[in-house]
């Protein structure tokens, strides 16, 4: 997924799907709905009875009905509203991936393994060298260096291989109608209207995820109405079939979140003995001076360049995995799509596809995911302790962090805010201590 938006609302809980992994809310995402991916998603879906389906038919099409009304309020010409609904239907897959709930989150590190993968590497850098003359253009034009804008596109959908294949108006009318993203996909869809009047487009030949998310760069309508570019200067902006209209139309968004060329994303890093995990959160910031004098070192050797730059540092695999220094472009990634894995992953492919090296520590790769039960046990466990995880919901995010670095510190644990198999059994213990 990429672009404004195809983000939701951060409101929404993280709900699985496509590619990702640690839900970390930070800014308000620019794109979409945040869906961070799971592995084996098990949906708790009962067989659907016929008539609880009748039902929803007919919510459906009540839907598509009165929303005509709020359609044509906001400017979109009656036939184009007519001719984008017309044989649509309620469709049960955007159903399900709307409403699962992961049973497991995909580890960051089997998430990286997929979105930095050699060959997506290797592909990167080919087209990253067959394209310099209209790489080089855009970054002239938009200041966002071209291997990011490369990783971008590898990243959300391996360089137009993987752009989805629904109907938009299905998609967008069946998230719309009903469940947890109504508000989202009633904006998107009045957008995907005005795209289409805008661009004389084909609403039939007008595909995306279940999410609403589009082309190479997997947009969400709204972000295309404020960012869509023509990249190779056709007259026509298309995301589906030009990588270079989606390219630029990254490299606008991007500039438009605030992009500062000619700064590094950040870097590996390693942390003393010691460190005081606590501080390893996006929104502490200090000067690289300041975490240099604590002891903090390139991984790699090298010493830093720019002392007074604000820098957080990250572990998203906890204490036990590596660490990295991060800057304000790596935060301009997170408001495309605000998972810190999802921005790692676009840096690091970035990074290699200039010919850079991988991550040099080890992720701790033995570590067992939580299932869904264990994650809500997590939740209650602390909130027994007197810590405030938030609802349990089985979703870990600031809160849960905060609460679970609580308790590490009052344990004389290195306060990561990783939940691990670990920490819930040391946190079940003191429960039972306390004779909960
Ligand atoms: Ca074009």
């Amino acid at each position: 997924m990429t672009n404004a938006l195809r983000h939701l609302n951060r409101a929404l809980l993280p709900i699985a799907l496509g590619a990702f992994a640690t839900a970390c809310a930070t800014a308000a995402p620019a794109r979409g709905p945040y869906i961070p991916a799971a592995y084996a998603p098990k949906v708790a879906a009962a067989q659907p009875m016929a008539a609880a389906d009748q039902a929803a038919d007919a919510k459906f099409a009540a839907f598509v009905h009165d929303f005509r009304a709020t359609a044509l309020a906001a400017g979109i010409k009656p036939e184009t509203y007519d001719r984008s609904m017309a044989g649509i239907a309620r469709n049960p897959r955007v159903e399900q991936a709307n409403l699962q709930q992961p049973e497991f989150v995909k580890p960051i590190w089997e998430y990286l393994d997929t979105a930095v993968s050699d060959k997506r590497v290797a592909t990167g850098a080919q087209l990253f060298a067959a394209d310099q003359p209209m790489l080089e253009k855009l970054h002239t034009r938009f200041g966002v260096p071209p291997e990011y804008l490369v990783a971008i596109w590898g990243v959300e959908s391996n360089y137009g291989d993987a752009m989805g294949h629904l109907n938009m108006f299905e998609a967008l009318a069946t998230l719309a109608y009903d469940g947890p993203r109504m508000d989202f996909g009633r904006k998107e869809l009045i957008a995907a209207m005005k795209m289409e009047e805008r661009e004389n487009l084909d609403p039939k030949q007008m595909t995306s995820s279940w999410a609403g998310a589009f082309g190479q760069t997997q947009f969400v309508p709204s972000s295309f109405l404020t960012n869509g570019v023509d990249g190779d200067g056709d007259g026509k902006i298309d995301l589906w079939h030009s990588p270079a209209d989606a390219i630029a139309s990254t490299a606008l968004l991007l500039a438009n979140a605030g992009w500062k060329d000619k700064e590094p994303w950040g870097y590996e890093v390693t942390v003393p003995t010691g460190f005081d995990y606590a501080d390893a959160d996006i929104d502490t910031v200090k000067t690289v001076a300041e975490w240099k004098k604590l002891g903090v070192h390139k991984t790699n050797g090298e010493p830093f360049t720019v002392l007074d730059r604000p820098a957080a540092i990250i572990v998203p695999a906890g204490a036990r995995g590596p660490a990295f220094m991060v800057f304000d472009d790596f935060k301009t990634v997170l408001k495309y799509n605000n998972a810190q894995s999802y921005a790692l992953a676009v840096c690091l492919l970035a990074d290699r596809i200039k010919g850079g090296g991988s991550v040099i520590a080890s992720w701790p790769r033995s570590e067992m995911p939580l299932t869904r039960d264990e994650r809500i046990a997590f939740q209650n466990d602390l909130k027994k302790l007197g810590y405030d995880p938030g609802d349990a919901d089985g979703v870990l995010g600031h809160k849960v962090r905060a609460a679970i670095r609580a308790f590490q510190k009052a344990n004389g644990l290195p306060a990561d805010g990783f939940a691990t198999q670990d920490l819930l059994v040391r946190v079940e213990r003191a429960i039972a201590a306390k004779g909960g």
